[in-house]
């Protein structure tokens, strides 16, 4: 009897343009493909490991029209592959690179305890453009800042997608799975998980209808419209992206293609999922990003490292009294997503405004976003921080007043997500009271609060601090 092959699922939940699983359906073996609960996904925030899950249920389902299915088991990686080893008699195992630390430690392990075994061992591109260690600069080190890593790779002859395998060959006899609606990872969101569930976009085909959708009608607009939170210029692929719904290739290619027809917005995009790039670039070399100041010399900053005061608890739950920084917080929370512009706003204002470390704002993404990407999170956070290596320096504040005044001149995007003041608020705003938790015992009828801090006051105080700072 032929061995089979297991191929372990990661996040790379797609049929089309998968290295790892084509090596696996062309390896002539059966099978296995498997998700594992891991250590790394059950340390993941509320929202992304929900959202893990439910891309691991879509997948599994465009897996069984390939005549195979997807074993789900929770556990530590290694002693659930050494299980399904022994129950398969399996001599190889394969997936797609991962690239944060968290990922590298655990995969590290996990290969040399399979070489310890005798058991192939086989991992594949397809997560990134780029693997980290394939761009280097002219002295061989890593890029730390952005518009050189982008001169580096723009001209890159990137090869096209591969086609998705027609079949996958089963096993003789499959291993049991897990139910996974039984391990109910809704229950961990605390929260309105029905409320968020209509925002997301699950699954390979509904993120290339996405990717289609964008290049045929908004891709012209992207360039003049994409720091506009209402105007939903923005391609949203970020959620499928993370979970490998689809690979960055299709995206680079549907953007290369848009760019020879001379579509407006076609290289703003391909920079864009170049950034996401250089995150990873900058994760896997630096690995500390996730954790700890890139500059060193921040260390000594004044910053609020208690996540429990007022004012970070005003800025967690929308209510400094910040239309644009309230909106952008209930955005997130509604629908595990935030515009870019509005990250950069309220990244702003909790490490200067409210002086609190970048880390707390950080932790805080990575429990509400769908989209949670351990790369690109820490990269955005240390940018707007100013402790980053290509980071906005820290004296450069951003004003959210001026900027919704520029960027929501009326005021779409804050009618959108702040109720108070609204004799008939939209659903959206309304939406988060019944998303947030009961725990934090908001009313609907109570009026829109008072700043937690001025701007102008948050904005001296911050450059005060910098201007006494001994780095
Ligand atoms: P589009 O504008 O359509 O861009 C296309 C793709 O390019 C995105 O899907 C994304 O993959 C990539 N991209 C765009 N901007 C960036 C960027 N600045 N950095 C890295 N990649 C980018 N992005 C995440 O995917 N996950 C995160 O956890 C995350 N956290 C962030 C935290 C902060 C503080 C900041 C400032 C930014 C963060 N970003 C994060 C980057 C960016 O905000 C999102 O990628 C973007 O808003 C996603 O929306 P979109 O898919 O419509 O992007």
């Amino acid at each position: 009897m032929i061995s089979p092959v297991l191929y372990w699922v990661r996040r790379d939940f797609r049929l089309a343009d998968n290295p790892a699983l084509c090596a696996a359906a062309a390896s002539g073996r059966p099978v296995i493909p498997v998700f594992i609960l891991d250590e790394v996904a059950e340390r993941h925030g509320a929202c992304p490991k929900w959202r893990l899950g439910l891309g691991a249920e879509a997948f599994a389902r465009s897996l069984e029209g390939l005549g195979s299915r997807l074993i789900f088991r929770r556990g530590r990686a290694m002693d659930v592959l050494d299980e399904l080893l022994d129950e398969t008699n399996a001599e190889s195992v394969v997936w797609t690179r991962a690239y944060d630390p968290d990922s590298v430690a655990r995969d590290t392990a996990v290969k040399a305890a399979l070489k310890a075994r005798s058991i192939g061992a086989d991992s594949h591109k397809g997560h990134v453009l780029f693997e980290p260690w394939d761009v280097k600069t002219g002295q061989g080190g890593l890029y730390r800042v952005y518009t050189p890593f982008w001169k580096a790779v723009k001209d890159r002859e990137i090869a096209g997608p591969l086609a998705a395998p027609d079949h996958l060959a089963p096993p003789a006899s499959w291993p049991k799975s897990d139910d996974p609606a039984a391990w109910n990872l809704a229950l961990a969101m605390d929260r309105g998980a029905e409320v968020v569930a209509q925002h997301l976009c699950v699954g390979e085909a509904a993120a290339r209808d996405r990717l289609d959708a964008f290049i045929q009608t908004r891709i012209d607009l992207y360039k003049a419209r994409r720091d506009y939170p209402a105007d939903g210029a923005t391609s949203r692929l970020s959620e499928n992206l993370t979970y490998g719904e689809i690979s960055p290739r299709l995206c680079w290619h549907a953007g290369q293609r848009a760019m020879a027809e001379g579509r407006a917005g076609a290289e703003h995009f391909l920079r864009e999922i170049v950034w996401r790039e250089f995150a990873y670039h900058l994760v896997f070399h630096t690995p500390e990003i996730t954790t700890r100041n890139w500059r060193e010399g921040w260390d000594s900053f004044p910053w609020n490292r208690d996540a429990t005061t007022p004012d970070v608890r005003r800025w967690r739950e929308g209510r400094t009294g910040i239309r644009f920084v309230d909106a952008a917080m209930r955005e997130m929370y509604v629908t595990g997503h935030m515009h870019n512009r509005a990250r950069m706003i309220v990244g702003s204002f909790l490490t200067k405004h409210l002086m609190s470390h970048w880390k707390i704002g950080l932790d805080w993404f990575a429990d509400c976003l769908a989209d949670w990407d351990p790369a690109s999170n820490a990269m955005g956070w240390q940018w707007v921080a100013g402790s980053g290596p290509d980071a906005a320096p820290y004296f450069r504040v951003f004003n959210p007043e001026t900027q919704l005044e520029k960027f929501d001149a009326d005021g779409a995007y804050a009618r959108a997500w702040i109720a108070e003041g609204q004799s008939e608020p939209p659903k959206t705003a309304s939406d988060d009271f019944r998303a947030v938790p009961l725990a934090w015992d908001l009313d609907a009828l109570a009026a829109y609060p008072e700043p937690v801090i001025t701007v102008a006051a948050g904005r001296k105080r911050a450059l005060a601090a910098y201007e006494a700072r001994d780095f």
